[in-house]
C-alpha cells in the first residue's frame, strides 16, 4: 500500500513517448517554487476550493472535530485540528465540490492495472509508467513494488527524482528503472538549504552513485527558477557536475506559477516571490545554447 495523489494519462514530457504520471504523496524537500504543494505532505489532505462553495455551511456541522467553523465569507478550515481524518464526512456534505481529498492509498497492482490501461500506446510510442511526486523515494518500498510490477508487464518505467533518498533505495530499483529524471536545483549546499530546507551532500552523493551504476539512464532536470537559481555561478557548477559524472543529457524546465492557487487551497501562503515575466522565451534559448557549448545535450520545455 503507499499513498498516491494523482495517475494522469497521455503526459508527453517527463520521459520518452506517451507516458502515464503516478504521483506519490510526500517530500523530504519543501522548495518554496514547488507547483504540487499537495505533494509536499504524506498524509492526505483537505482542499477548499472558494469558488465553487456556496456557503451553506453544511460542512461545519458534519465534522466530527470541529475543524471548520462559520466565517463572514464562508467556512474556515483549522488545519491542525482537521488531521488523519477517517471518514471525511465533511466532503458529502458539501453540495458544490468545495471540498476535495488530496492522496489516497492504494496498492501497487491497482496503482500498475491502471497505468497498464494503456499499454498499447506505450508500445507505439516507446513510452511507459513515470513515477513522480513529490519524492517516489520516499514511500521506498512502494515504489520497488510498482517498478517491479510494471517490468513484470513489460511496461518501460521512469522515475523522477529529487535525489534526497537513501542510496540502498536507489541501488535497488537500478535494475527497475529505464531512465532516471535527477533533479539538480542548487549546487551550492548553503543556498540549496535556504531554498529546499536541506542542504545537498546526499544528493550529488546519490547522483555520483547513479553516474557509477548506469550513467546512461540519467537526465538531470534543472528547474529554472528567476532570483533563485538562474544566475552563471549555478549554471557553470552543473556544468562541472555533469562532465566530471559523464552525463550528457539536461533538460531546462522554466519556472511557472501555476501551482500558487493550490497553496491557498491548502491553507497555505505561497512564500516564492520568483518573477514568472522575466523568464523570456529569448532567456531559455539563451540558456540551452550556454550548456550545449559546455558540451552537454540540453533542451527545454
Ligand atoms: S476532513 Fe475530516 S477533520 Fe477535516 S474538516 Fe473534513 S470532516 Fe473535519
Ligand atoms: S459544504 Fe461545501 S459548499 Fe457548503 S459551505 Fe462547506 S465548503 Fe462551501
Amino acid at each position: 500500500m503507499g499513498t498516491v495523489f494523482d495517475i494522469q494519462h497521455y503526459a508527453v514530457h517527463d520521459g520518452p513517448g506517451i507516458r502515464t504520471l503516478v504521483f506519490l504523496k510526500g517530500c523530504p524537500l519543501s522548495c518554496g517554487w514547488c507547483c504540487n504543494p499537495e505533494s509536499q505532505t504524506f498524509q492526505p489532505q483537505l482542499r477548499y476550493v472558494a469558488f465553487r462553495c456556496q456557503k451553506c455551511l453544511r460542512c461545519v456541522e458534519s465534522c466530527p472535530r470541529h475543524a471548520i467553523t462559520h466565517g463572514d465569507v464562508g467556512p474556515i478550515i483549522e488545519r491542525t485540528s482537521c488531521q488523519d481524518c477517517e471518514s471525511w464526512p465533511c466532503l458529502e456534505q458539501c453540495p458544490g465540490g468545495a471540498l476535495l481529498r488530496t492522496g489516497r492509498s492504494m496498492t501497487a497492482t491497482d496503482v500498475i492495472e491502471e497505468v497498464a490501461k494503456d499499454i498499447d500506446f506505450y508500445r507505439n510510442s516507446g513510452g511507459g509508467v513515470t513515477f513522480s511526486g513529490g519524492e517516489p523515494f520516499a514511500q521506498p518500498a512502494f515504489l520497488l513494488e510498482l517498478l517491479s510490477l510494471a517490468k513484470r508487464r513489460g511496461i518501460s518505467t521512469a522515475v523522477e527524482t529529487c535525489g534526497h533518498a537513501m542510496p540502498q533505495h536507489l541501488q535497488a530499483a537500478e535494475p527497475a528503472v529505464d531512465h532516471f529524471l535527477f533533479d539538480l536545483k542548487v549546487m551550492d549546499p548553503v543556498r540549496h538549504a535556504q531554498l529546499t530546507g536541506r542542504d545537498n551532500e546526499l544528493i550529488l552523493a546519490n547522483l555520483e552513485l547513479l553516474a557509477s551504476l548506469a550513467p546512461h539512464k540519467i537526465t538531470i532536470r534543472h528547474a529554472v527558477i528567476p532570483g533563485c537559481n538562474d544566475d552563471a555561478l549555478n549554471h557553470e557548477a552543473i556544468v562541472n557536475c555533469m562532465n566530471r559524472l559523464g552525463l550528457r543529457s539536461l533538460h531546462l524546465e522554466p519556472y511557472h506559477p501555476l501551482g500558487e492557487g493550490k497553496y491557498a487551497e491548502l491553507g497555505r501562503r505561497y512564500a516564492c516571490d520568483a518573477d514568472a515575466r522575466s523568464l523570456k522565451p529569448e532567456r531559455m534559448q539563451l540558456l540551452k545554447t550556454f550548456f550545449i557549448e559546455r558540451g552537454l545535450d540540453c533542451e527545454f520545455a
